[in-house]
């Protein structure tokens, strides 16, 4: 039995699926596999594993949850939690380096990358009773072949009189690709929808369209802030820079703050947000906040001076957000959120903000669907959103700002209509909106190079990558490419698994890395490229744009930082190691830094990422337990205090690098072979890569820049205003 706070039963029994809870139970006794489609916040993922938990589907099995967002299985993990009034060591969560499931967890959130791996040590998931797939509609690449993976499980536990259930969980969009695909599911699995109480949210398009969106952003949100009725408002940018700008200037904006200069050492969120906090509780205490705002209509009401022409010439002479001069007294609660947003500051946005203030939070497409923040009754939506682009052919990638979905825009603007009638302001025309926007967005498995889970498919047997029972299949060039560059790293040989590639399987990392890992046994060398292989596989470990006020300090920053890493780079074979050599080098300092318990003013000092630090060293512990695990007598372990990698041992390294990467070639371009056409100047820094036609660079922060060696390989090459290579390491001179 569980029991229940009393706010909480309260705040239940207002969620729509709350009615549905027999209907929705009696359909999964009596059906294998189950579809529960409904409205963002109508309480599918904090409700339906209680209703199975309830219902007794947790006593000898556990129930397993499956989120394709880190941030989706901590929140929804911990709010469950409190929900069922029981302990983390009850409902738990399990992400790829953390988590706190015990023997006693009943519910277990985790990512659907950690689910896949489990399903490679026990196919038929013996653990558990039942599987709930979530935000099913976001199509990311592991729910998606989890879900024909489970197609066949699923047949099988029934078979062995052990039944499985699988639930999946979606939005209302695209049942079809799960529905009619007949050779997933033959007979089509019942489709249940909850019926949310959506409010009606009146949509409102720019007349024109705007390049600069983080300016129209801005504007928008200031004019509802000054001019509309109390409400949250929820702006939608594409990914974390824009947010920290947006935030930092509606921040500024409506200072809520004195002699911020001063006191403000840092410049994280965290101490921005508890110092608002303060200061907002001194001011609230010295003045009642006026009300200064008149009622508005809603029904008829739009924005005055909404895409007056003076807009339009103000957008195009500068590129920086513009401020307005603002006369409202009341304070606006800034947050920030992304995924890479530490939890705590996260968890934030669930909270009242305090009291005389309005809500804003300033989001990427986290708060498309998998996060439901309350009472938000105005949607700001940029339109944009920003994605990894793969060339199947080059390999090459690209993060690219793209118009969003038509469905995708629909999800934003139903977050507004959750509590009340809300509105949802779209920074673009209705014609851009209906001429330009896709009706969904491209699955992720059609746009990312599939290697890392063609070989998984391969080590759990399935034979014929290309009949599996995918929901929306990868095509044909995609699946040869892994194949054949599996080959050539020796992970298959003649379409088989050769022991190699088992080995390279185990490694949570793609099979690239997972293959220098396999050769460093040999040469001693571990403790480096487990280091490397860590760090190389975590994102943004090195800053590039100090965070600060005033621009003169950011220069000063930059050039600290940069020095800091050519010192890192040292001479001879470590130098050229290049950028594996800085990563390396920067977590062992920050490692170093650690034992006195000054991580933190390090990784600000020296432009490290403090969360990828703490990544890299779950990465570094996970990894080195995969090789112990795999080989007894090992002793190797995690050393805070490991010491550079000798030149003998840097040159070792390179050519492990060089196995790993050896398909990712470039080559210098000589001056005397640059056609007459092409700037000389501007292509100092150039490389011809194996299969590009143009020219590919050396990232703007290289330390190799100075030697400029003739042959590097590169981790990958990445597309903004050029093509650059990151990761990169010199191969010549030998
Ligand atoms: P769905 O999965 O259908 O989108 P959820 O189960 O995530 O819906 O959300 C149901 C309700 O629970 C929403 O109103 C949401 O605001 C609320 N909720 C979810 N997480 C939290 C939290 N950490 N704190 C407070 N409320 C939350
Ligand atoms: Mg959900």
């Amino acid at each position: 039995p569980v029991h229940r706070k009393s706010v909480i039963q309260k705040a239940r029994l207002k969620l729509p699926i709350l009615a549905e809870e027999q209907e929705i139970m009696e359909l999964i006794s009596q059906n294998s596999v189950v579809i529960i489609a409904g409205e963002t916040g109508s309480g599918k993922t904090t409700q339906v594993p209680q209703f199975l938990y309830e219902a007794g589907y947790a006593i000898n099995k556990m129930i397993g949850v499956t989120e394709p967002r880190r941030v989706a299985a901590i929140s929804m993990s911990q709010r469950v939690a409190e929900e069922m009034n029981v302990s983390n060591e009850i409902v738990s969560y399990l992400i790829r380096f953390e988590g706190n499931v015990t023997d006693n967890t009943k519910i277990k959130f985790m990512t659907d990358g950690v689910l896949l791996r489990e399903v490679q040590n026990d196919f038929l998931l013996t653990k558990y009773s039942v599987i709930i797939l979530d935000e099913a509609h976001e199509r990311s690449v592991y729910t998606d072949i989890l879900i024909g993976l489970l197609s066949r499980i699923v047949p099988l536990r029934n078979k062995r009189g052990n039944p499985l259930k699988l639930i999946i969980m979606s939005a209302t969009l695209r049942l079809e690709d799960f529905t009619e695909n007949l050779r997933l599911f033959k007979t089509p699995p019942p489709v249940l929808k909850v019926e949310a109480r959506q409010f009606p949210v009146t949509i409102h398009f720019n007349k024109h369209t705007f390049d600069n969106y983080l300016k129209e952003a801005y504007n928008k949100t200031v004019k509802i802030h000054t001019k509309l009725p109390d409400g949250g408002i929820l702006v939608f940018v594409t990914g974390q820079q824009e947010v920290k700008t947006l935030v930092q200037k509606l921040r500024k904006s409506f200072k809520l703050r004195r002699n911020v200069a001063k006191t403000q050492e840092h410049n994280s969120d965290s101490d921005e947000a508890s110092e608002i906090e303060q200061d907002l509780k001194r001011t609230l205490k010295r003045k009642k906040i006026r009300k200064v705002m008149t009622p508005v209509n809603l029904d008829d009401y739009s924005i005055p001076g909404d895409n007056d022409v003076e807009t339009e010439s103000e957008l195009n002479s500068e590129d920086e957000i513009g401020e307005i001069v603002i006369n409202t007294s009341k304070p606006l609660w800034v947050l920030p959120l992304y995924s890479l947003l530490p939890s705590y500051e996260q968890a934030k946005v669930f909270r009242e903000p305090p009291e005389g203030t309005r809500l804003c939070v300033v989001s990427t497409n986290v708060a498309e669907t998998s996060l439901t923040i309350p009472n938000i009754k105005y949607v700001v939506d940029s339109g944009k959103t920003k994605v990894k682009l793969y060339d199947k052919v080059t390999g090459v990638t690209s993060y690219m700002v793209t118009w969003t979905s038509k469905a995708s825009a629909n999800q934003r603007a139903g977050r507004a209509g959750r509590v009340a009638p809300g509105h949802c302001y779209r920074l673009y025309s209705s014609a851009v909106f209906n001429d330009t926007f896709q009706e969904f967005s491209v699955p992720e498995i059609q746009q990312k190079p599939v290697d890392d889970l063609y070989l998984q498919m391969k080590c759990m047997n399935v034979d014929k990558v290309h009949n599996f029972p995918f929901p929306t299949a990868p095509d044909l060039m995609q699946l040869k490419t892994a194949e054949s560059r599996l080959e050539v790293l020796g992970a298959l040989k003649n379409s088989k698994v050769t022991s190699l590639g088992r080995a390279i399987s185990k490694f949570p990392v793609l099979p690239r890395y997972g293959k220098m890992l396999a050769l460093s046994h040999q040469q001693n060398l571990l403790p480096y490229t487990i280091c490397i292989v860590a760090a190389l596989s975590v994102q943004e470990v090195l800053l590039e744009t100090p965070i600060t006020q005033s621009p003169e300090e950011a220069k000063n920053l930059r050039q600290k930082w940069g020095a800091m890493r050519r010192q890192w780079a040292g001479v001879g074979n470590s130098l050229l190691l290049g950028d594996p050599m800085v990563l390396l080098r920067a977590v062992g300092a920050a490692e170093y830094a650690n034992t006195d318990g000054k991580l933190e003013t390090f990784c600000l000092e020296n432009g490290l990422r403090h969360k990828a630090i703490i990544e890299i060293r779950k990465l570094r512990v996970q990894l080195t337990n995969e090789i112990k695990m795999n080989v007894p007598d090992s002793d190797i372990i995690v050393d805070p205090k490991l010491a550079p990698p000798s030149d003998l041992q840097s040159k070792l390294l390179r050519q492990i690098i060089l196995a790993g990467m050896g398909d990712q070639v470039a080559k210098k371009i000589k001056q005397e072979e640059l056609k007459e056409s092409e700037d000389k100047i501007k292509l100092k820094y150039a490389y011809r890569a194996n299969n590009l036609e143009e020219p590919v660079f050396l990232h703007q922060g290289s330390v190799l820049k100075k030697t400029l060696p003739e042959f590097v390989v590169y981790q990958e090459i990445y597309e903004t205003n050029k093509m650059y290579m990151r990761g990169v390491t010199a191969i010549e001179p030998e």
